[in-house]
This record gives structure tokens, C-alpha cells and sequence, in this order.
């Protein structure tokens, strides 16, 4: 029975069609690859956020253009690609010159900070949606895509993880923080995320796979190791919390919230041992801060966790567009 969106993508929309010599990933990663030169590849990524669905409609025009605008970028920075050009198809209910003017000042002004144009897209009446198709550019045979991650590779992430979860309860009343400073900084990492486009590219030629963990840790890296036939052990104990998650939640909602709240938008990305100094040199090099959080096994692992080599068993329901039974970690 069809009941995921990944359910309806392979049924009806990745079956066998005529394959282009161009199209060098079709379906199945953050972006399609293309070759349009000997030197360079073509990265395509197209994402849509409905009102009610993916934002409140309370949320304020700034809010919605920043936070639009890093969702499809954070396809790019998992590709390792340079943003270049962008699309947006945009439906309105209605004509709000003061929205308008607010939405598009901070969508340029962060456009303008990526070096990204505005090159096209459709303007309609409807129900609030925003689709963006973003552009990017990679040198040929730097990309970095979800297959490739071997047995033995260290998975790391970018940055610290649930807290966008958190804010996204505090934001629905499932989650009180008292504090003013800690509960509008989990807000503002769920309104306005970053997308790791330089850390991307600095994982060209390192990682040998790379996805951005926008459903959650655990159901992203789950396509990871899909690819490529593996399992993998998490070390709890490793995740990376933010020091205010920490002191607002309790541990066990934290590491729910680590390991399932989506809309983090960091990477998750794996390194072979021969590549780990390299990776040293450029977290040295960048003043980056990566975290280790555990390692690729064997298929039949599946995910196992550990905290302090004492495993663990949790029972994590994967994000589905399509499936609301996912572990309500703030409101049980
Ligand atoms: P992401 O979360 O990185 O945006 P998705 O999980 O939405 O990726 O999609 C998984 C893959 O399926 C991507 O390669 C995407 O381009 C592809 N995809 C999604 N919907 C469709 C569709 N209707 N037709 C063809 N490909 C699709
Ligand atoms: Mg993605």
C-alpha cells in the first residue's frame, strides 16, 4: 500500500523513463546533478512551503522570506554547490502591499548575500505557497551526494541539533520557556535557520556522502545508509545540544528532539579515516566546529544507539508528509 510521500515518488514518479546522457543524479538526492560542462555540474533543487502546512500564517513576512530562502539553499550546501540562480512561484490570497514590500526586502537582501539572482518563477491567487527552484554550480567530481558512505566512516553534523524542533513547539504552546533570552533564541532556529552553504563546499573532496537533516537526524542519514547498504551506531552522548535545549528540556526530550525534530537544516555528512586530517586541517583552517556522532556498520545493524557504550533502544517514528504518527516529544 502507498503511504509515504517516498512511497509515491518510487511507485509513480522514478520508474523507469528515458534517461538523458546529461543527467548525471536524477531522483533520489538533495539536488539533481546535470552536466553542462567539462568543468562544472549543474545542481537543481525545487521546495514548497504551504501555509498551515510548513508556517504558521501568523508568521511575519521577514520570518517567511528568510526561512524560505534557507530551506532550498540547504539542498545546495548539501550538495557542496555554490548558490547562483533562483526561481520562485509564488500564490497570494490577495494583494498586501505592505507584505510585499517587507517579504521581498529580506528575500533580496539575503539573495544579495549569496551572490544568488532572482531569474524567473509565477505569481498567482490562492491559498499562501512559496516553491523555490534554487541553482547552484560544482566543479565536476567534487559533489557531494547521499550515496558513498563505506563501513568504518564517522558520521559527523555541522551543528547542534532539536533545537529548531523546540522552537517550533514553543511556537504551537506544547513547550514553555519562561526564560525570554533561551525561548526566542530556539524560535529564531526554527524561523530563521542557516543554510551551511560554506561548510558544503568545504566538505568537497572530504566526505564521501552528505545530506541536510531537514526531516530529522535520524530519518535523513536513514537515506544514507539506504544508498549505500549500511548501518550505523549513534553515540547519544556525542550529540551535539545546545547548551539553552539542555537547560529548557529535559535529556531524554532533548535527544528525542536531537535525533527526530526536524528543520535543523545542518548536514549530516560521513568521512573515511584516510580523509579525517584533512577534515582536521579545515575545521582548523575555517574556525569550524563539527561533531563527531557516531560511525557506518554493517546493513543488519540497522540504527543503534549507545550512550556511554551502553545501548539503547528507541522507538523513533521516521517524518512523513504523509503520516502524522510521528513522536509528539513536547506534548505526551
Ligand atoms: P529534500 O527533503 O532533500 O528536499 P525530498 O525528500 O523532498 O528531498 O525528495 C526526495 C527526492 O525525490 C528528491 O530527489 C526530489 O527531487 C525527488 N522528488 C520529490 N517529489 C518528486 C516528484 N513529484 N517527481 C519527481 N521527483 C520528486
Ligand atoms: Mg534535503
Amino acid at each position: 500500500m502507498i503511504c509515504s510521500e517516498f512511497d509515491i515518488i518510487n511507485t509513480y514518479f522514478n520508474y523507469k523513463q528515458q534517461n538523458r546522457n546529461d543527467v548525471n543524479i536524477g531522483i533520489g538526492d538533495d539536488c539533481a546533478l546535470i552536466n553542462i560542462s567539462e568543468k562544472q555540474q549543474l545542481a537543481i533543487t525545487t521546495d514548497t512551503l504551504i501555509a498551515g502546512i510548513h508556517f504558521f500564517d501568523t508568521i511575519s513576512p521577514e520570518d517567511l522570506a528568510y526561512k524560505s530562502l534557507a530551506v532550498s539553499l540547504s539542498d545546495l550546501a548539501a550538495m557542496g554547490a555554490e548558490p547562483t540562480w533562483i526561481s520562485l512561484a509564488l500564490t497570494l490570497p490577495n494583494i498586501n502591499e505592505e507584505w510585499l514590500e517587507r517579504f521581498s526586502f529580506i528575500l533580496f537582501k539575503q539573495l544579495n548575500c549569496y551572490g544568488i539572482q532572482l531569474i524567473g518563477g509565477d505569481t498567482t491567487k490562492g491559498p499562501m505557497s512559496l516553491t523555490y527552484t534554487a541553482h547552484g554550480l560544482i566543479p565536476i567530481g567534487e559533489s557531494l551526494t547521499r550515496n558513498g558512505a563505506c563501513k568504518g566512516d564517522l558520521i559527523y553534523v555541522t551543528g547542534t541539533l532539536g533545537d529548531s524542533a523546540a522552537g517550533l513547539a514553543i511556537l504551537k504552546s506544547h513547550l514553555t520557556v519562561n526564560n525570554p533570552n533561551d525561548r526566542h533564541w530556539l524560535i529564531q532556529r526554527h524561523l530563521r535557520p542557516e543554510p551551511k552553504i560554506a561548510q558544503g563546499k568545504m566538505l568537497r573532496n572530504i566526505a564521501s556522502s552528505a545530506i541536510d537533516i531537514s526531516d530529522g537526524l535520524v530519518s535523513d542519514l536513514s537515506h544514507i545508509l539506504k544508498i549505500s547498504g549500511h548501518g550505523a551506531i549513534i553515540k547519544l552522548n556525542w550529540l551535539p545540544i545546545s547548551s539553552v535545549l539542555s537547560r529548557q528540556v529535559s535529556l531524554k526530550q532533548a535527544l528525542i528532539s536531537a535525533l527526530n525534530g526536524g528543520e535543523d537544516y545542518e548536514l549530516c555528512f560521513t568521512v573515511p579515516n584516510i580523509n579525517l586530517s584533512i577534515l582536521e586541517s579545515v575545521i582548523i583552517n575555517n574556525k569550524e566546529k563539527f561533531y563527531c556522532i557516531g560511525q557506518i556498520t554493517k546493513k543488519s545493524d540497522g540504527i543503534r544507539y549507545f550512550y556511554n557504550d551502553k545501548e539503547i533502544s528507541f522507538n523513533l517514528v521516521k517524518f512523513d508528509h504523509f503520516n502524522n504518527n510521528i513522536n509528539n516529544i513536547y506534548n505526551d
